[in-house]
């Protein structure tokens, strides 16, 4: 089969395009048929081998997590799934024996593995999966944009409706508006739980997008200053939720910018992982900060289910052939996107 793959880390160039055998499959995995993959932050960093994702590559290693195709062929005991089902695919494989798997708790998993990370994924005509990773997709739901799904919006999910609890009349601020992540979040708080929304972002342009996904106010951080918007958008109470992937850089503003009892989520640190937290105005304020990673697969089959129903969708920029990965990834670090990068199998 075609597949995109390396044999060493390191820049875009050590992305081959070339033939690889194709997965073969055990009695409770699909094999799919690639037909979109979508790009995230986790796929440069494998390339690159940098935060803790370097691999031994004895083996040839497929990049890519996030897979949206159809189901060619079901192993023997799979009773779910058949062949010709349209499915999106959960990149978090998870061990279904240690405790948090058996009390329903797969997000804590001890023992995770990840599609395209630690085991061969999506830039190729086929991947091997298993099959409670997948859930079906009807027709009216594009590969492209369901691709777009996983790896920004289970984390989303996780982060609002389950740890963060944001009503319809709090308030949350979302940071970077144009990431997969932020325009995630912007449509989750707005669509599926009516909050008022205020996202920031570096250009005015993408500030119209960000408006036209739902947010209610757009604060361009590279003009105006975060927290002062966002007491003023707020009557000087502040947010209730913030929603942080990018890490070190908005920290102290974001922080600044919450009210008594809010609650800061952290799914990412694309800038920076270290923080310097007020632990005085933490306790005086009752406040938490909490982390998530992925989500439970209860969490992806919502996601995908919202989809479905038209209440989310995931945002496609741009998409490139699979034979051009490499010009993909490049766009990726050059950081000029609204959204999610696809790559498509023809
Ligand atoms: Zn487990």
């Amino acid at each position: 089969m075609k597949a995109v793959y390396i044999t060493e880390h390191g820049g875009t160039e050590v992305l081959k395009y070339g033939d690889l055998p194709e997965p073969i499959i055990g009695p409770t995995d699909i094999k799919v048929r690639v037909k979109a993959c979508s790009i995230n932050r986790v796929d440069a960093f494998t390339r690159a081998g940098i935060k803790g994702t370097r691999l031994r590559l004895a083996d040839p290693h497929i990049l890519g997590g996030d897979v949206a195709g159809d189901v060619v062929e079901a192993g023997e005991a799979v009773t779910r799934l058949k062949a010709g089902d349209r499915v999106v695919v959960l990149p978090r494989v998870t061990c279904g024996q240690c405790q948090f798997c058996i009390s329903a708790d797969d997000e804590l998993c001890t023992r995770p593995r990840q599609l395209g990370t630690t085991m061969n994924g999506g830039y190729a005509e086929y991947v091997g999966v298993p099959a409670v990773n997948a859930v079906k997709i009807p027709d009216t739901l594009a590969y492209d944009e369901a691709s777009a799904l996983p790896t920004v919006f289970v984390p989303v999910w996780n982060m609002l409706l389950r740890r963060a609890r944001l009503q319809s009349w709090e308030t949350v601020l979302v940071l970077s508006a144009s990431s997969g992540v932020g325009s995630a979040a912007i449509q989750v708080a707005k669509n599926v739980l009516g909050a008022t929304v205020i996202a920031t972002t570096s250009t005015q342009e993408k500030a119209l997008k960000a408006r036209s996904l739902g947010a209610d106010e757009v604060i361009v951080y590279t003009e105006e200053d975060i927290a002062e918007k966002s007491m003023a958008a707020t009557d000087h109470r502040g947010v209730n939720v913030v929603v942080d992937h990018v890490g070190s850089d908005f920290w102290e503003m974001a922080m600044a910018s919450m009210a008594p009892g809010g609650r800061y989520g952290i799914c990412g640190v694309t800038t920076g992982y270290r923080a310097d937290l007020h632990m005085g105005l933490l306790f005086v304020r009752s406040q938490t900060v909490f982390g998530v990673y992925m989500g439970r697969k209860e969490d992806f089959r919502q996601v995908v289910d919202s989809a479905s129903k038209g209440l989310i969708r995931g945002v496609v920029d741009q998409t490139f052939p699979l034979a051009d990965t490499a010009d993909a990834h490049q766009a990726l670090e050059d950081r000029n996107f609204f959204g999610k990068l696809v790559i498509t199998v023809p």
